[in-house]
C-alpha cells in the first residue's frame, strides 16, 4: 500500500467519523422532537403520528456503501436505546424495541440497495415501487410484529392496536422522511426554483396547515391537498415530502390538542383522530408521489427526445453525404445541408419537391424503379444516377435508399435516402475503361500498319471456326502477299518500304465491308483476310477488289514487271462438317498464294479443295 492510499484510508476515516457523528446529532434532535411532540399525545392515550428516525437513517444507508452500514446501525441503536431510556422503559424492553428498530431499517436497506442505490431517483417507478413495498409496507410490518411482544404492555392497549400504532407511524417516517434526505443529497434540491419561492410556498402551506388545524368550526382538511399538490408540482419529491412533514407536525399536534378539522369529525377517542390524520397523510403521500412520477416520467421522455433529434441532428448535418427523407410518393420532407455543397441548391428550395426536380430524364425510369423496390420491400441495391446541380450541369449521385414506418403503426411512410457525390469515381472509372480498351486494342493491333494483328487474327479464326462448324456456314480465308516485296526494300530502302506496307494495309481493309469480317498483318510482308458465312465465289470477289485496290494506289515498284505495287492472293473456303484443325483452311489458302505466285503475280487463285463441302 502506498503512502498515497495511506493518506487516503486516514482521511476516509476521518470523514467517515464525522459523518457518523453529525447523523448520530441529528437522530438525537429528530427523536428528542418527535418525543417532545408525542409525549403529550401518549399522556392522553394518542399515538405517534410519525416516527422520523428511521426513515432518516435508512436514507443515510441507502446512500452509503454496505460496509459502513454496521457504523450506522450501532449509532442508530445507540441514540434510540438513550431516547427509550430517558421515556424511562425498563433497560430490556430499551434494547429490544432500539433493536427491532435497527432490523426494521437493516431490512428495509438491504431489500432497496440494489434499486435505488447506484443512483437514487425516488421519481423513477421501480425505486418508488421499492420504497413503497419494502421500507413502507414490509419491513415496519416485520419490526411491529416483534415489537409488539415488548409494548403491549407499556401503554396498557391490545397487542395488535400497539403493533398496528407502531406500524403506521414508522411507514409514515419512511415514507416521508426517506425521500427527503434522498433529495437534500442532491446538489439541487429545488431545481429551478428560487429561495424566495420556496420560502413562499413553505410559508403557503405552514399557514394553509395551521389556518385547518387550529380551528375546530369547519372541517377544511381537504384544503390542504392542492397546496401539497401545488408544493409537488413546483418543488418537486423535496417539497412534497417536506409539505407531508410539515403536515405532520403541525397537525399532529393540534389535533392531539383536541383542535382541528379531525376533532370535529371525529365522535370516538383521540386515538382515532390520530388514525385519521395518518390515514390523511397516507393517501396525500400516494397522490403525491404517484403525480411525481408522472411528471418526472414525461419530463425525462421529453428530455431523451430532444436529445435524440439533437444527437440524430447532429449527425445528419455534419455528414459528407446528403440525407433526404421523403414520402412514399417522393416528396422530400427533410434534407441535409450537405446538399448545397454538392449540387449548390439550398435544403429550402428542394424541400416539398419530388425527384423530377432534379434527376436526369434518362435516368428517372431506374430511380423510380427503385422506389417502387423499396416500396415492395424487396432487397434494394445502391444505385447511381445523375443529378442536376443548381447551374444546371450533372453530377453522378449514388443513392442508398430505405423504407422507413411509423414507430407505432408500422406502417411504411416515406423513404431516407443516403445520396453521395460519386462523380469523381465515375469519372476514374470511364477513365480506366478507355485505358483498358486503349491497352486491349494495342495488344490486338499491329505496330506498323495498325490493322489487327496475328494474335487478333488467331483469336478471330478460333472463334469463326467453331461457329462455322455449328452453323454449317462456309467459312472464308484469304492470304495475301505484296509481289516483289524484298526487290521493293532494296530499291527504295526500308523505311519506304514499312510505308508502302501501311499503304496497302489501309486500302486493302477498306476493301472488307463486313463488320463480322477481319483483315490482320499475317508477319512481314503478308496479310490475311477472315471471311466468316462467305461462300468461294464471296471470297473471290472481295480478293479481287482487294487485288485491284492496291493495284489502283499506283505505288510506283520499278522492280515490278507491272512498275507499281501489286498483290497475289490464295482464297480457300471450307463449309465445315467435321472437327478438323483450323490451320487446315489457312495451309490451302496458302498454297492458292502460291499458285496464284508461280502464275505470274497480281492476281488471285482459289484452292482446290475450296468448293468441296464435306
Ligand atoms: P514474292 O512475294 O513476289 O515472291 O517476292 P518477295 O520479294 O515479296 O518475296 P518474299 O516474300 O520472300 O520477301 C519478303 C520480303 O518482304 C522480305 C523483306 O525484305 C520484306 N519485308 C518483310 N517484312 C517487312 C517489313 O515489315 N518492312 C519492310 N520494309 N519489309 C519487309
Ligand atoms: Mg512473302
Ligand atoms: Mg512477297
Amino acid at each position: 500500500m502506498g503512502i498515497g492510499s495511506l493518506n487516503e484510508t486516514v482521511e476516509d476515516r476521518g470523514s467517515s467519523l464525522w459523518r457518523l457523528t453529525t447523523v448520530a446529532l441529528v437522530l438525537v434532535c429528530l427523536g428528542y422532537a418527535a418525543l417532545l411532540l408525542n409525549i403529550r399525545s401518549w399522556d392522553n392515550g394518542g399515538v405517534t403520528i410519525l416516527w422520523p428516525s428511521n426513515g432518516l437513517l435508512l436514507g443515510v444507508l441507502l446512500c452509503s456503501r454496505r460496509r459502513q452500514w454496521a457504523a450506522y446501525l450501532v449509532v442508530g441503536f445507540a441514540v434510540d436505546l438513550g431516547l427509550n431510556l430517558a421515556l424511562t422503559f425498563a433497560p430490556w424492553t430499551s434494547v429490544y424495541l432500539a433493536g427491532c428498530n435497527m432490523l426494521e431499517v437493516g431490512i428495509a436497506a438491504a431489500l432497496m440497495y440494489r434499486t435505488i442505490s447506484p443512483n437514487p431517483d425516488l421519481t423513477q417507478r421501480r425505486q418508488l415501487m421499492s420504497l413503497l413495498l419494502f421500507g413502507v409496507v414490509l419491513a415496519p410490518a416485520i419490526a411491529s410484529a416483534l415489537a409488539q411482544l415488548s409494548i403491549s404492555n407499556l401503554h396498557a392497549v391490545p397487542r395488535f392496536t400497539a403493533a398496528r400504532h407502531w406500524f403506521v407511524a414508522d411507514a409514515l417516517g419512511i415514507a416521508v422522511m426517506t425521500p427527503l434526505y434522498l433529495s437534500f443529497r442532491q446538489r439541487e434540491q429545488f431545481p429551478g426554483r428560487s429561495r424566495l419561492e420556496v420560502a413562499g410556498l413553505l410559508t403557503l402551506l405552514v399557514v394553509a396547515a395551521l389556518g385547518v388545524f387550529w380551528q375546530t368550526r369547519f372541517p377544511l382538511l381537504f384544503l390542504l391537498l392542492p397546496v401539497l399538490l401545488l408544493l409537488g408540482a413546483r418543488l418537486r419529491l423535496a417539497g412534497s415530502a417536506l409539505g407531508l412533514l410539515i403536515v405532520s407536525i403541525i397537525g399532529g399536534y393540534l389535533t392531539i390538542r383536541g383542535q382541528g378539522p379531525i376533532a370535529l369529525v371525529h365522535s370516538g377517542s383521540s386515538m382515532t383522530g390520530d388514525l385519521l390524520l395518518q390515514f390523511f397523510v397516507a393517501v396525500s403521500m400516494l397522490v403525491l408521489y404517484v403525480v411525481e412520477v408522472v411528471i418526472a416520467e414525461r419530463e425525462r421522455l421529453q428530455v431523451n427526445l430532444k436529445s435524440s433529434e439533437t444527437l440524430f441532428r447532429l449527425l445528419a448535418e455534419a455528414s459528407n453525404d446528403v440525407i433526404v427523407l421523403s414520402d412514399l410518393s417522393g416528396a422530400r420532407r427533410y434534407i441535409s445541408p450537405a446538399v448545397t455543397t454538392v449540387l449548390g441548391w439550398e435544403p429550402g428550395e428542394l424541400v416539398g419537391h419530388t425527384h423530377l426536380q432534379i434527376v436526369h430524364p434518362d435516368d428517372l425510369a431506374a430511380v423510380e424503379a427503385l422506389m417502387r423496390a423499396c416500396r415492395e420491400g424487396g432487397p434494394v441495391e445502391a444505385l447511381i444516377y445523375r443529378c442536376a446541380r443548381k447551374d444546371g450541369s450533372y453530377v453522378w449521385m449514388e443513392a442508398s435508399m430505405r423504407l422507413y414506418h411509423d414507430e407505432t403503426t408500422w406502417e411504411p411512410i416515406g423513404f431516407v435516402n443516403v445520396v453521395r457525390d460519386v462523380t469523381a469515381r465515375k469519372t476514374a472509372e470511364e477513365e480506366l475503361n478507355r485505358a483498358f480498351r486503349l491497352v486491349e486494342n494495342l495488344a490486338m493491333a499491329d505496330g506498323l500498319t495498325g490493322v489487327a494483328n496475328r494474335r487478333r487474327f488467331e483469336e478471330k479464326m478460333d472463334n469463326e471456326w467453331r461457329r462455322a462448324m455449328r452453323d454449317r456456314s462456309p467459312l472464308s480465308v484469304l492470304m495475301i502477299d505484296v509481289d516483289h516485296f524484298k526487290p521493293y526494300n532494296d530499291l527504295y530502302g526500308h523505311v519506304m518500304g514499312d510505308s508502302c506496307l501501311r499503304q496497302v494495309a489501309v486500302a486493302a481493309q477498306e476493301v472488307i465491308h463486313r463488320s463480322s469480317d477481319l483483315f490482320a498483318r499475317y508477319g512481314g510482308e503478308e496479310f490475311v483476310a477472315v471471311l466468316p458465312n462467305t461462300d468461294s465465289s464471296g471470297a473471290q470477289l472481295v480478293a479481287e477488289q482487294i487485288r485491284r485496290t492496291v493495284e489502283m494506289l499506283g505505288l510506283p515498284h520499278s522492280g515490278s514487271p507491272s512498275g507499281v505495287v501489286t498483290v497475289s492472293i490464295g482464297c480457300a473456303t471450307k463449309t465445315l462438317g467435321y472437327d478438323s484443325a483450323s490451320t487446315v483452311l489457312v495451309d490451302e489458302a496458302d498454297q492458292a498464294l502460291y499458285q496464284a505466285k508461280s502464275a505470274g503475280r497480281n492476281r488471285v487463285e482459289v484452292a482446290a479443295a475450296s468448293t468441296i463441302s464435306s
